[in-house]
């Protein structure tokens, strides 16, 4: 057995107090939080804010003091705005992330009141589901008398868990396109034992082992996370979920995301050894966590660590590419070459051989992805029958669409392009191109006649040496299986359009017209599909405005932002 990493990245994480609107929970200074975990060499830290509550489901201390809104109505709805700002100013120390813990209140009014307050914390990373309160308002985390009150209303033990049970149940089918993750699972265990034959999933006919059978099998067939808890070791009653529920969700694929759950400064960072020995008895072998709602997966042992940034990257830049609602869908994983070793961690995966790649999939969409240059430069083929053309250039907005607008006006085709920025102030680009050899030549005359001042030389050939593809974290190597290596850069853009002349043309002087200076290109086909893979520097709202004006001729305009932290985290190669 491989050695314990001390870190978690952790989802349901440091709760943040909230103002003044609201009974003292949580950590109010939060930057102190911040500091505190750059100073353990954390990489990363999150945080949690809970919706806000009606007012018939409040703690006992609430009711004493009188509050009515619960957990802050302005600070929650500042929330969102407050954490970006810190997520900005820490951007290059520590990698935070935020999200909200949902809380149930019934599905009626409690529902809607859930669904509105969403929109408050636009932007997040992630949304945990829990139910803290029965549908009368009494809360399962309160007190020994809360509990012991609810166990006499529900008239014994085995129908007060029952009531809890059918809670999460309900919860969860409304409210799973609204979550990610299903927050500790058998809370109550807080101030109640419970009952054997629940944890009995394997064997038990008992009404209330059924019952929890159910609510496992949902969490996994909706693609739901499960929280991993460690604040109930010290609190004594254990982790949530317990060991034979854990293993249970393990054989039903249920993925796990951890949590200190935390309420004070030095709860960060507790237990988590424990945790991960839990979660590797149950049979996982790493977690997850949430990047604006896309899963990302990470090792429980330090093995692998880096095949996982690279697994990340492609997860990402695959769900990037559907619409929001259906990114929650699991990918399926190929893996070849040196990430076959993450072939026994993922259910399902299969082997792409000696191929040193690995490949995230879904549907008809594909992204293959290695840390491997040498394999990437494999996939650069140029077909017979194509003629080249080298060009060295000014590295400058539109000067390359100046190029493919001449290239277009003699109605050739670019098949592949190669862009590399020298960093320099210069850039090249090889291409393939089909079309006369006539009109090629003129066309390349025109452009040096009348571009002079930004293109150096263009070099007409079939026989010329390509550079290396520059040094990176990663490289994209196909996308649905069309080749298209390039660089792996933090700001990207993939489209699919229709392959005909011309089509490129749109997409290049879209993209000039905002001033967005491209740093890596390369296209493919395949029949009548065309793909672009782009490295830009340039403003993300532009970049996005414009992606959506391209026209019908374009299938898909997908732009990708990586978070700088997580490119250079990929490697120690710097980004110059
Ligand atoms: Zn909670
Ligand atoms: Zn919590």
């Amino acid at each position: 057995m491989k050695a314990a990493i001390p870190f978690i990245w952790e989802t349901h994480g440091v709760h943040v107090g909230t103002g003044k609107d609201h009974v003292k929970h949580g950590i109010d200074d939060i930057r102190a939080a911040v500091e505190r975990a750059i100073e353990q060499g954390f990489p990363s830290l999150s945080f949690v804010i809970h919706s806000p509550r009606l007012t018939s489901f409040r703690y006992q201390s609430e009711r004493d003091t009188e509050v009515k809104f619960i957990r802050g109505d302005a600070a929650f709805f500042n929330y969102a705005e407050t954490m970006e700002a810190l997520k900005h100013r820490y951007a290059r120390r520590i990698r935070l992330r935020y999200g909200i813990e949902l809380e149930w209140m019934g599905p009626e009014l409690g529902l809607q009141w859930n669904r509105s307050k969403l929109f408050q914390a636009y932007g997040l990373d992630f949304v945990i589901g829990s139910v803290h309160f029965s549908y009368q308002g009494i809360p399962y985390d309160g007190s020994q008398e809360d509990t012991d009150r609810l166990i006499e209303l529900r008239g014994g033990l085995e129908a007060f868990w029952a009531g809890y049970l059918d809670e999460m149940i309900e919860m969860i089918d409304t409210s799973w396109e609204m979550i990610h993750v299903v927050g500790h699972l058998d809370l109550p265990k807080l101030y109640a034992p419970m009952p054997e034959q629940m944890k009995d999933v394997e064997h038990s006919a008992h009404f209330l082992a059924r019952r929890m059978r159910t609510l496992l099998e949902m969490i996994g067939d909706l693609n739901l996370a499960l929280d991993v808890n460690l604040s109930g070791l010290r609190k004594g009653c254990g982790l949530y979920p317990d060991l034979e529920l854990l293993k249970r969700a393990r054989q039903l694929h249920i993925p796990i995301a951890i949590g200190s759950d935390s309420h004070r400064i030095e709860e960060i960072g507790r237990d988590y050894e424990q945790g991960i020995t839990m979660a590797r008895e149950a049979g996982y072998r790493h977690y997850v966590t949430f990047s604006r709602g896309i899963t990302e997966k990470r090792p429980l042992s330090e093995e692998n660590d880096g095949h996982f940034r690279i697994l990340n990257l492609g997860v990402e830049i695959l769900k990037l590419r559907f619409e929001p609602r259906y990114r929650q869908k699991t990918p399926h994983f190929s893996f070849g070459g040196s990430f076959r070793s993450l072939l026994p961690l993922f259910d399902d995966s299969v082997s792409l051989g000696v191929y040193n790649a690995l490949r995230v999939r879904r549907d008809d969409r594909s992204i293959t992805l290695s840390d491997d240059s040498a394999e990437a430069r494999d996939g650069i083929a140029v077909d017979g029958g194509l003629i080249c053309l080298y060009s060295h250039h000014t590295d400058t907005p539109g000067t390359l669409s100046i190029l493919f607008n001449t290239l277009a006006s003699e109605a050739i085709n670019v098949e592949t392009t190669q862009l590399y920025s020298l960093f320099d102030g210069s850039a090249t680009a090889f291409l393939s191109v089909s079309g006369a050899e006539d009109r090629i030549r003129q066309a390349v005359d025109f452009v040096m006649g009348t571009a002079s001042d930004r293109f150096f030389s263009i070099e007409i050939d079939s026989r010329i040496e390509l550079p290396p593809l520059k040094a990176a974290p990663a490289y994209l190597l196909e996308v649905d299986g069309v080749s298209l290596p390039i660089p792996i850069s933090g700001h990207m853009v993939i489209t699919l359009h229709n392959n005909r002349p011309g089509i490129l043309l749109i997409l290049l002087s879209a993209l000039a017209s905002r001033g967005v200076n491209i740093m890596d290109l390369q296209l493919g086909s395949r029949g009548e599909r065309g793909f672009a893979v782009l490295g830009i520097e340039g403003d993300e709202r532009s970049v996005a405005a414009v992606l959506t004006e391209l026209g019908p001729q374009f299938y898909e305009a997908t732009q990708i932002v990586l978070p700088a932290l997580d490119i250079e985290e990929s490697s120690p190669l710097s980004r110059g």
